[in-house]
């Protein structure tokens, strides 16, 4: 077994030593989504925004035919109270003249309110379109230099990682199979001692175990963070 451990622990340093690239490696495709997700999300702003700027435009042209009709419902109005001949038609044109005045008003009203509309969604779209702009060049140069910097963390991680492979035929498969579902949930999957202490979690082993851990005839963790432990002795022998 003590060539086997032997192994496992180059095999831990050689991967501890690839750590943070493979952390680096993993984040920048996580950091790009972030960011793509950034610039969908203001894109969709800016389409519900413009969509916004639609509706009020045409809400405007609306109201303005019907104030036209109103204005010439108004004059028609005028007319007929000019034409009357009876006390009867002159109040009919007279309440036909307030319908069509209350109806100018309302209109008039609802335009100032949908200028205003219209005058806001129009400077709010334009930094919309800033900021999305914005994320864009920010998105693109990313990606850029994001793949220049893969490239150079797999070159580096090429030559860390060199004969890996061949360390890990050196090991049982169940023992490597072991160490890999513990090291993809702590950074020091294996820890090498040269005392009665397990140099993770610094909880004091049982001596019995640092006796066992010297004659290097079995795999051992930790038993009180599950670290694969490998006395010091081992290795340097
Ligand atoms: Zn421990």
């Amino acid at each position: 077994m003590r060539d086997e451990l032997v192994a496992l622990a180059k095999l831990a340093k050689m991967d501890d030593s690839a750590r943070d690239i493979e952390n680096e490696l993993k984040q920048i495709p996580e950091r790009l989504q972030e960011l793509r997700t950034g610039v969908q999300t203001l894109e969709s702003m800016l389409a519900q925004e413009r969509e916004q700027l639609n509706v009020a435009r045409q809400l405007k042209v609306e109201q303005s035919g019907e104030l036209k009709e109103r204005t010439e419902g108004l004059q028609r109005a005028r007319k007929k109270a000019a034409q009357a001949t009876s006390a009867r038609e002159a109040d009919a044109a007279e309440r036909e003249i307030e319908a069509n005045r209350r109806g100018i008003k309302e209109r008039e009203d609802e335009l100032a309110r949908i200028g205003q509309t219209i005058k806001a969604k129009e400077a709010s779209l334009v930094e919309r379109e800033k900021d999305f702009e914005e994320a864009k060049g920010v998105l693109q140069s990313e990606e850029e230099s994001s793949k220049t910097r893969v490239t150079e963390l797999e070159v580096e991680r090429g030559k860390l990682l060199n004969g890996r492979d061949e360390l890990v035929v050196k090991i049982p498969k169940t023992v490597v199979k072991r160490y890999d579902r513990l090291r993809t949930g702590i950074a020091n999957a294996v820890i090498i001692i040269d005392d009665g202490t397990c140099t993770a979690c610094r909880m004091a082993l049982p001596p019995q175990l640092s006796i066992e851990l010297q004659r290097a005839d079995a795999l051992h963790q930790c038993p009180h963070c599950r670290r694969i432990i490998i006395h010091k002795k081992v290795i340097e022998d």
